[in-house]
């Protein structure tokens, strides 16, 4: 598995011209390994994932993975390579409220067929393994703000993503809750790829590789 991103650009247009948000990033990412984004509110962060998670249209570059070239796909084809390839984990857990941890985990699966018992089973695992074995039937509002987020990375990775991209995804944690979402991420990522935007400085040097988004311009720190 790898990622390989080259001369990544993105502007929006405005009255006067164009505003450049990043300008020609390029980086690599082979499998295990995991890469922190720091950098100033603005400069860029989420619309970077946003693009290599195929959420968003580049103005131009290329984003390689595994063998795709992700942002010429068709639109038709883009459901399925995100539900199949990309886990995404925001600041907000984003869970349906009505339905239970399991349900939510397993939600990503409802788009495509029947919950089967094997299905159940899997995500009651992955449950488990963020640690929230005793929660299956809870609602969101039932869980704390750290076993929220818990549920949502295990949505994430219902269907074995590749590439998992997390949008600061401890920003709404206390330091303790924080460290522990921090040590899920990398944990559960060990034969993917893991990219995470955030400010806490504890969790960008727990990645392999660290780097700073600044002035549209992505380097390694
Ligand atoms: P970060 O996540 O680093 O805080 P974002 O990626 O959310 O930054 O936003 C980067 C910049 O792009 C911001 O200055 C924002 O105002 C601008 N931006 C985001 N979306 C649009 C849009 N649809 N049109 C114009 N500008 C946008
Ligand atoms: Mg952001």
């Amino acid at each position: 598995m790898s990622l390989s991103v080259s001369q990544l650009c993105k502007s929006y247009p405005i009255r006067e011209g164009a505003l450049d948000i990043l300008q020609s990033c390029s980086f690599e990412l082979q499998n295990g390994e995991s890469l922190s984004v720091a950098g100033p509110s603005g400069s860029g962060k989420s619309t970077l994932l946003n693009i290599l998670g195929s959420l968003e249209p580049a103005t131009s570059g290329t984003v390689m993975l595994n063998g795709v070239d992700v942002l010429s796909l068709p639109e038709r084809d883009l459901p399925k390579f995100r539900r199949e390839q990309i886990g995404f984990v925001f600041q907000d857990h984003h869970l349906l409220p009505q339905c239970t941890t399991l349900e939510n985990v397993l939600m990503p699966f409802l788009s495509v067929g029947r919950i089967t018992k094997p299905l159940r089973e899997r995500g009651a695992e992955l449950l488990r393994r963020v640690g929230l074995s005793e929660r299956l039937e809870h609602r969101p509002a039932e869980l704390s703000g750290g076993e929220r987020q818990r549920t949502a990375i295990a949505r994430a990775l219902v269907f074995q993503p590749a590439l998992l991209l997390a949008d600061e995804p401890t920003g709404n944690l206390d330091r303790n809750g924080a460290a522990q979402i921090g040590t899920l991420l990398l944990e559960l990522t060990q034969t993917a790829m893991l990219i995470i935007v955030t400010h806490d400085p504890v969790l960008a040097q727990r990645t392999k590789r660290q780097s700073i988004l600044e002035n549209g311009i992505l380097r390694s720190s």
